[in-house]
């Protein structure tokens, strides 16, 4: 059989993210709203909550980072989870930055693969412990996949915490 013969067919896939599962698009965004719940109703998942939401939105753009200033958040809080010290620091200073009247462009090239784990590898975690360490595993092998941009996100970093 040829590989081609063996490509799951769209209705399977999530064209975002690549995760393969019944419904593709719908299904990945049922198990994100499932894991959000989780995430909401108990503290034990509160840690990585914002790692999850940024790299959740890094492999899915079209719906989650729309606006250049959704983008810059995004991009920037997994940067600052994975290569900085004190990211709710960072967090907040973004967050300050893009209040402001600023306009920001979204560059025009995405990555088109977005790494090799998706929410369905988070979804099946069994304990709080497996959560974060699999969010962090899945949240590094997309900002990995995203290398074209650490710079314009460290950028972005320095002039927020520098207030320009
Ligand atoms: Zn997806």
């Amino acid at each position: 059989m040829r590989a081609s013969a063996i490509k799951p067919t769209p209705d399977v896939v999530c064209a975002d993210c690549g995760a393969v599962m019944p419904d593709g698009k719908t299904t990945c965004k049922e198990l994100f709203e499932e894991v959000l719940v989780r995430n909401y109703s108990d503290y034990q998942y509160a840690r990585t909550h914002r790692l999850m939401v940024d790299a959740y939105s890094l492999q899915h753009p079209d719906v989650h980072m729309r606006s250049g200033k959704s983008f810059a958040a995004h991009l920037t809080g997994l940067c600052a989870a994975l290569e900085y010290e004190d990211s709710a620091v960072i967090n907040q200073a973004v967050q300050r930055w893009l209040d402001g009247a600023r306009t920001l462009d979204k560059p025009a090239r995405l990555p088109e693969h977005r790494g090799d784990l998706t929410i369905a590898y988070i979804h099946r975690a069994a304990d709080a412990e497996e959560h974060h360490n699999r969010v962090r595993e899945w949240a590094r092998s997309i900002w990995d996949a995203w290398f074209e941009h650490h710079d314009l996100a460290r950028q972005w970093i320095d002039a927020a915490m520098r207030g320009f």
